[in-house]
């Protein structure tokens, strides 16, 4: 970390001091056997950073020693604060992960390599306008919520310890932890640490305003003092002429919202100080309603400004009854009314319900709030399930239910529903880089495109530039975005490709009659149009090519002759084969009855879903759809045909262990593609492999066969054909 430095050790003396404070505060509320685990880890962590120093000089244990003490303050479990003893070992000494899972468990490890993720995740992103996308993408990485309750103590005291760093980086960190931290120590709802960021981190970015408007607040304190007396006595007189026990506080707000309100509100210092503010804290839930009522009758409330935040909590478990007043000449006071667990709830929000667990902390009675309900559901939880899984699973579930956070290259954040896959991450980047993906990296590995993404992962998507979707995306693309641009492409792809088709077959069929499309001109084609009640040239290709209309007869009614000769030119026809070229798109394909490919003799058959599908000349479903001759079609193959097709062998060969390795390396040494391959027995003697692969024509599968057979344990190779 930067904050390490070499130079002469200072006394560590304040050490063995807040050492001993600690053991002081852990006595309170956890066991003796805890309380040494903590030590335990203290020592080791001593031992770890022995040698190393912060930049104030002080040996740089001292560091994860007041995190500990910070979390302990909030009567953290025994984990958290091992965690946070540890919390710099695994970045900052040659310790990892596992010495630390031997030494302290399973948790403890996790939590620390949690800590350490999330600090890294901070150093690599430079993602500031993202900062509410960072927030829940470190709470949705952490899978123990106490990770994050160490990294905010780990920030505190940094944040407490920022002056001896340069004003630049001082600077630097105070931003991150006003865009980052402050608000998720809010959401959380430890509002004391949320205060204590935004009064340093505003401090230390604006030393100059800072310091203005807290010596306003020094004199208004001065002149406000007789005022908030008066109130406080008024009210706390009514309260005990009633018979009600409870602590009224006055309340001040703290210097950054101070300055919040001024900037946004664009109000003036004298209008925000305007207010007086208190606390009133009770025994019980029933108390905070008859208070209310008790001070409605001490000053007139204005309507409006009542709200019932115990009936229904804010989301992260803040409950309150919140009233304003109108006072002697007309100054509005402001109240809250809460119990003391609201009180500590407030304060410390999720971290408070460490506190409820133990034993000693105060009792949890006569809540029945939904609020109170989740932090019990979630303890309960912890309980049953005997380790934090489940219990940190909710957690985030509460928090955010359903997305996953991921970086592109750039270092941008996106987000996106749980369940999300690259395909989803590349339509999400651009239209255009969903249409053309190919493949992607995740963290810098290749990955598939159908892996599940997770928070955290950084994601590069490989594109090409003839690359298109793939109909097979539909089973793991999620987002709307990505699902309807696939949908949209297939849908326009399959008219293209069928327009094209329709063209080359009524081209092709007009040339056996001696003519062609270039050579009829626009003329004709438009009466037949109209003739035929087609909008356009595209609807009727498209028709073709689906089988609905028979090219040869078109071709004969578009050149005027009457459908008598179509018989006797079907020969001429078939002198006119289309040349398939490989590229064809969707509207052509292959049957997975014969597996046709370059240099068998084929034909064509036009199916009325799947375009043309062409088969082998010899294959025996084929001579079935010859029956309906208007669908036929005579192929041929182009000269420039591109492409792999599939081609289905079966091997007969020898039982053998392991034969079955042995034929597939030799058939991958020769580049070629496996696609599927099964075997089953024939006798104890033979087995058959069945084999499906992509080969460029019949002279590569010859030479594929030879080198098949020239294994000894191969017995025969039959390419199979219906
Ligand atoms: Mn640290």
């Amino acid at each position: 970390m930067q904050t390490i430095r070499s130079s002469k050790p200072l006394e560590a003396a304040n050490t063995l001091d807040s050492l001993e404070t600690l053991n002081t505060t852990l006595q309170a509320y956890l066991s003796a056997d805890q309380s040494n685990l903590v030590k335990r880890a203290y020592y080791f962590a001593e031992q770890a950073h022995h040698g190393q120093f912060r930049r104030s000089g002080e040996p740089y244990v001292t560091h994860p020693l007041a995190v500990a003490c910070i979390l302990a303050d909030m009567h953290m479990d025994h984990q958290s604060l091992m965690a946070a003893m540890l919390h710099d070992v695994i970045e900052d000494t040659g310790i990892d992960k596992t010495a630390i899972d031997g030494q302290f468990g399973h948790t403890v490890a996790d939590l620390v390599d949690g800590v350490s993720k999330l600090t890294q995740i901070e150093f690599s992103s430079h993602a500031e306008k993202q900062a509410e996308n960072f927030q829940k993408m470190a709470l949705a990485m952490a899978k123990d919520i106490r990770v994050i309750l160490v990294k905010l103590a780990d920030r505190l005291h940094n944040m407490r310890t920022l002056g001896v760093l340069q004003p630049e980086k001082r600077r630097r960190i105070a931003k991150e932890t006003l865009e980052m931290y402050a608000p998720i120590a809010l959401r959380l709802g430890m509002n004391n640490v949320r205060i204590e960021f935004e009064n340093l981190g505003f401090g230390a970015m604006h030393p100059m305003r800072a310091e203005r408007i807290s010596t306003a607040l020094r004199n208004a304190r001065g002149n406000r003092k007789e005022l908030v007396e008066k109130i406080g006595q008024q009210i706390e007189t009514c309260l005990l002429q009633e018979g009600h026990v409870a602590e009224v506080v006055g309340r001040e707000k703290h210097l950054y919202s101070i300055y919040q309100k001024m900037k946004s509100k664009r109000k003036s210092f004298s209008e925000i100080m305007d207010i007086y503010a208190f606390r009133i804290i009770v025994d019980s839930v029933d108390s905070c309603y008859r208070v209310l009522g008790c001070i409605h009758s001490l000053y007139k409330p204005i309507p409006g400004e009542f709200k019932d935040y115990i009936a229904i909590p804010k989301a992260n478990g803040y409950q309150s009854l919140h009233t304003v007043m109108m006072g002697m000449h007309g100054v509005p006071i402001e109240i809250q009314i809460r119990t003391r667990e609201m009180e500590e709830m407030a304060n410390n929000g999720i971290a408070a319900h460490w506190l409820y667990k133990s034993s000693d902390g105060p009792s949890i009675n006569g809540s029945h709030t939904r609020a109170r309900q989740w932090v019990q559901g979630l303890l309960e939880m912890q309980q049953r399930a005997g380790n934090s899984m489940e219990f940190i699973e909710s957690v985030k579930i509460d928090l955010f239910p359903d997305e996953v956070y991921v970086f592109t290259p750039k270092g941008n954040i996106l987000e996106l529903p749980r369940g999300a896959t690259a395909v989803d991450f590349a339509y999400s980047v651009h239209t255009d880089v969903g249409n053309s993906c190919v493949a992607c990296r995740i963290n810098r590995r290749l990955a598939p495109l159908s892996e599940l993404l997770q928070s955290g992962q950084t994601v590069e998507i490989l594109t090409a530039p003839g690359a298109r979707p793939n109909p097979s995306w539909f089973n793991y693309a999620v987002t709307a975005k990505a699902r309807t641009n696939i949908r949209h492409f297939l849908k326009h792809q399959r008219r293209e490709d069928s327009v094209a088709l329709g063209r080359r077959l009524l081209d092709k069929a007009l040339s056996a009659l001696d003519s062609g499309l270039e050579q009829l001109g626009k003329a004709p084609i438009q009466a037949y149009l109209d003739q035929t009640d087609y909008d356009n040239l595209d609807l009727l290709l498209e028709d073709i090519a689906l089988g609905n209309r028979v090219a040869l007869i078109t071709a004969q009614q578009m050149l005027g002759d009457d459908g008598e000769t179509a018989v006797g030119n079907k020969g001429a026809f078939k002198a006119h084969p289309v040349a398939i070229r490989g590229t064809e798109g969707f509207m052509v394909s292959y049957a997975k009855c014969c597996y046709p490919i370059p240099g068998d003799a084929v034909a064509g058959y036009i199916s009325s879903e799947r375009g043309m599908v062409v088969h082998r000349e010899g294959c025996n479903n084929l001579a079935e759809l010859r029956e309906n001759t208007d669908r036929l079609v005579p192929l041929r193959w182009d000269e420039q045909v591109e492409g792999e097709f599939s081609v289905a062998l079966r091997i007969e060969l020898e039982n053998r262990r392991g034969i079955i390795a042995v034929l597939a390396t030799r058939i991958n040494s020769m580049d070629v593609n496996i696609e599927k391959i099964s075997s089953e027995d024939k006798d104890y003697q033979y087995s058959y492999v069945h084999l499906e692969m992509a080969v460029k024509n019949r002279v590569h599968l010859a030479s594929i066969m030879k080198r098949i057979r020239s294994l000894k344990q191969v017995h025969r190779v039959n390419r199979i054909r219906h």
